[in-house]
């Protein structure tokens, strides 16, 4: 399973690094990124829970 963020949704919030910095990373331009690659099993738990509360639902796992 891979994560990503649409740019063009995402508002910066911080809630997607909170909830799970193994995989959301706020960049320069304060938005979100994932990671690249495969989310590790361990993190998955969290990284749905992020999808789950970004408030503008920008964050697809797949
Ligand atoms: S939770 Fe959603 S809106 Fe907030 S920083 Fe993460 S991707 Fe962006």
């Amino acid at each position: 399973m891979k994560a990503t963020v649409d740019k063009e949704l995402c508002i910066g919030c911080g809630v997607c690094e909170s909830v799970c910095p193994e995989v959301f990373q706020m960049n320069d331009e304060g938005l979100a990124e994932a990671i690249q690659g495969e989310i590790d099993q361990a993190d998955m738990e969290n990284a749905e829970q992020a999808q789950t509360e970004c408030p503008v639902e920008a964050i697809t796992i797949e």
